[in-house]
């Protein structure tokens, strides 16, 4: 058996590398892409400079307002100008390995096993992939590798920006006792405490428990998966379909629809299931389509862009609402009304459950754009993922 070669890409502060890139006049200043100070909303990404003073992404732009110096940047997200550029960076990263498996706009896993002899060293390869990245787009992205998805995901974290670190077989026990324990997946706001509270800090702390007892503490499920993650055991397949483009729900109505509340009411379970898959998934999505279709099959979508993905029922539910009422469509006879979320944004960021809404993004952009963002997105999902899963689910009355 052939021991994996597995390599985990991440761009840095995607969003504001992207703006200091376009505007060199704010290179090296702290930068905020996501709302205005003075508005309500959040930071959707921020600078490495913006991190020094303590901003961090779903902060309260008032808050992030109060931390930074008066040199500071807000700038409003342009989402379809990252999509474009993440389908770049992703299109470059089949010519490293076919094997690519993105995760997010910012964030994908290779496998590179076997490549050594094409190309060379793990950390040639990883400096290889860099330096494409960066002649073609001008970003710089960490990247790490190791024999499982796990070990090359805590590598690419490990320095960051512009980072390369290379975990080899014989080193990840070492590599992983002195790490925090949060950083094993599946350890969140209630694990953690539960482990914490026994007095246990690192990765090594947690090798200290039996299977038994962190199954006792944990549960069975999540005591098993931490025991093994500790000992630097995880999945190395890396599923070039697994990338899902997008989780819809529809109705279609046995007799046409004119009543609002019978619509909005449709919309809301629509919203709630889409999301309940959506946080099954840990997937967070940046957009909201609304699909109608009207007595005689004239069909028409309606597509948002969200500066903060979400998986929240009630932010996916308002945007498709409000994008109901905005339109001049009250009164018409529904045939079928549904809603789907896509474009994720990468899960191993530690934003809320609630994403907010930017409180002026209810003006949807032009349709032009929108055409041109779903296009983008499309394309990275043909060449990558699966076709797109849709739920055709018949409502039953
Ligand atoms: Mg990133």
């Amino acid at each position: 058996m052939t021991a994996r070669l597995i390599m985990h890409v991440d761009l840095d502060a995607f969003f504001a590398s992207i703006e200091q890139h376009d505007h060199p006049e704010y290179q090296g200043r702290p930068l905020v892409v996501g709302a205005q100070p003075g508005q309500r909303g959040v930071v959707a990404t921020c600078s490495y400079e913006a991190r020094q003073f303590g901003v961090r992404s779903a902060m309260p732009i008032s808050e992030a307002a109060r931390r930074l110096p008066p040199e500071a940047v807000y700038v409003r997200p342009r989402m379809a100008r990252y999509l474009g550029v993440s389908q770049e960076i992703m299109s470059i990263l089949t010519q490293v390995s076919p094997l690519v498996e993105p995760v997010s706009v910012d964030e994908a896993y290779l496998d590179i096993s076997g490549m050594q002899r094409l190309i060379g060293t793990p950390e040639t390869i990883g400096r290889r992939t860099k330096q494409l990245i960066q002649e073609a787009t001008g970003l710089t992205v960490s990247v790490g590798i190791g024999p499982n998805r796990l070990i090359a995901k805590l590598a690419s974290d490990f320095r960051k920006p512009d980072g390369l670190t290379f975990v080899p077989v014989q080193r990840v026990q070492a590599f992983l006792a002195p790490l925090p324990l949060t950083v094993l997946r599946g350890v969140g706001k209630k694990t953690a405490p539960l482990l914490q509270r026994q007095g246990l800090r690192s990765v090594a702390d947690v090798r200290g428990l039996t299977l038994l007892e962190l199954r006792k503490l944990l549960g069975d499920l999540a005591g098993s998966r931490i025991y093994d993650q500790a000992r630097g055991i995880a999945s190395d397949l890396i599923l070039p379909g697994r990338a899902r483009k997008s989780i819809s729900k529809e109705t279609t109505f046995a007799e046409d629809v004119t009543d609002p509340d019978t619509l909005r009411d449709t919309l809301r379970w629509a919203a709630q299931e889409v999301g309940h898959i959506a946080r099954q998934e840990a997937l967070k999505g940046h957009c909201v389509t609304l699909k109608i279709r009207f007595r005689g099959f004239e069909t028409h979508t309606r597509s948002w862009t969200l500066s903060v993905p979400t998986s929240a029922d009630q932010t996916i539910f308002r945007q498709a609402w409000e994008g109901y009422q905005g339109e001049s469509w009250q009164g018409r006879p529904v045939r079928l009304i549904g809603l789907g979320l896509s474009g994720w944004e990468s899960g191993a960021t530690s934003l809320p459950l609630q994403g907010e809404l930017f409180t002026d993004e209810t003006n949807p952009p032009s349709d032009e754009r929108e055409e041109r963002l779903y296009q983008t997105l499309d394309e990275v999902s043909d060449k990558f993922g699966r076709s797109s899963v849709g739920f055709g689910l018949q409502r039953k009355k």
